[in-house]
């Protein structure tokens, strides 16, 4: 048949191409290194003495038009005259890794098909086992963090996350962001422990101990002190969200109270009237559609304490996205916690004691105002991680996919 051709460079550096031949496996390219020397693996030396080919290896490398493609090579040996009984050493080129059945361009185009993937999807479209990609994950991707390649952090975040939906199963993520917002994961530990949070941020280089100036947590005794002992110079912060969620889940109990009561009293159609209301009351008025305000209208008709509920709710919320200072924030916070006496609203008295625990770190908030979408966005990432590798529960595995989508798009992509 006679086809279009095309010349493509290999981009592969120091070779010569022998020959190319179709095979039922895909395209094999052979070539030879055009490098005369080698590194004496004893003596370290440069060596010129060329002893022999080693048998031929074939390597996966980057498809062409969606043909798999190999290149196979005989390593070059030399022979070094300044060592003892002349020992010989194997050519090394700086395009595959001899542990490796795949050149360094094909495991890092894999590595990025990882990126917000899972192995199964990258094993099914790549026609690779979980193995061999398990292979390449090993070798590019630490298991842990490597201090070395994590510059200065100003902030760390301290979360959990539960493994499996309704199971007690928490795994809690360490993660750092710069100066510059980059952000870094720093460890996936076990369990929520204070002691196992402690143990590992005693592992911090003292470079980093003196860095940290905040810690960014949920409301956890344990976190608290396991930073507050290793971190002398961090100052504590409750993420923001996490002090929503806890107020926000008082008001959407007292809603269903009185919403179970509601159904109980009201003749059947009033009570349809109230369709809806269930989501209407979680958003804030000026995000709900005309219809979604009636409702929510008629459900404060009929329970007047929700209206208050909602009100103070969304104004506690307000007070989050103004730019205070801590002491404002204190005094409004004060003023919030007198009204909420006011209008008798007990709804809130589980976030009122979690307030008067916690209210200096919950302030600290206002100082710097940049913690929460930080934690979020990585949570958001984790969660969706959780949902594509469903049933990874090897710790080490779950740190190198998160360290792929949180870190892996910025060393992988920056690299291309
Ligand atoms: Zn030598």
């Amino acid at each position: 048949m006679n086809q279009p051709q095309i010349q493509i460079p290999l981009d592969l550096p120091n070779v010569s191409v022998e020959k190319y031949e179709q095979t039922d496996k895909g395209l094999v390219i052979t070539v030879v290194s055009t490098r005369d020397t080698a590194v004496c693996r004893h003596c370290g030396r440069t060596i010129d003495k060329f002893h022999g080919y080693d048998k031929a290896i074939t390597l996966r490398h980057l498809p062409i038009f969606d043909r798999p493609v190999w290149i196979r090579i005989r390593p070059k040996r030399f022979q070094c005259p300044y060592c003892d009984k002349g020992p010989t050493t194997t050519q090394r080129c700086e395009w595959y890794d001899p542990k490796s059945p795949h050149t360094k361009a094909y495991e890092n185009w894999i590595l990025r098909e990882l990126v917000n993937s899972t192995l199964s999807d990258v094993s099914l479209k790549r026609h690779l086992s979980i193995g061999c990609i398990e292979g390449i994950l090993d070798r590019h991707i630490q298991r842990q963090v490597d201090w070395s390649t994590v510059p200065d952090l100003e902030l760390i975040g301290i979360d959990e996350i539960a493994l499996k939906k309704g199971h007690k199963d928490f795994v809690v993520i360490v993660s750092g962001l710069t100066a510059q917002r980059e952000k870094y994961l720093l460890a996936v530990l076990p369990d929520r422990k204070k002691e196992t949070v402690k143990a590992f941020l005693k592992t911090l280089p003292p470079r980093q101990c003196q860095s940290i100036r905040r810690v960014c947590i949920d409301m956890n005794e344990g976190y608290c002190n396991a930073a507050q002992e290793t971190l002398p110079n961090a100052q504590v912060v409750v993420d923001r969200f996490h002090v929503a969620k806890h107020y926000r889940d008082c008001a959407d109990k007292a809603r269903k109270a009185e919403m179970k009561q509601l159904k109980q009293t009201l003749p059947e159609s009033e009570y349809a009237q109230l369709k809806g209301a269930m989501w209407a009351f979680r958003k804030p008025w000026n995000r709900l559609t005309e219809e979604q305000q009636i409702v929510l209208l008629s459900l404060f008709r009929q329970a007047p304490v929700l209206k208050e509920v909602y009100v103070q709710r969304e104004v506690l919320t307000g007070l989050f996205e103004q730019n205070l200072t801590k002491a404002q924030a204190e005094q409004a916070l004060t003023q919030w916690l007198d009204r909420i006496t006011e209008l008798g609203l007990d709804c809130f008295t589980s976030f009122v004691t979690t307030l008067n625990n916690w209210r200096d770190h919950i302030t600290n908030y206002f100082i710097r105002r940049e913690t929460s979408g930080f934690v979020e966005g990585l949570n958001n990432k984790i969660k969706v991680i959780k949902r594509r590798c469903y049933g990874i529960y090897n710790l080490s595995r779950l740190f190198q996919h998160i360290w792929l989508d949180v870190q892996g798009r910025r060393t992988l992509f920056a690299e291309h």
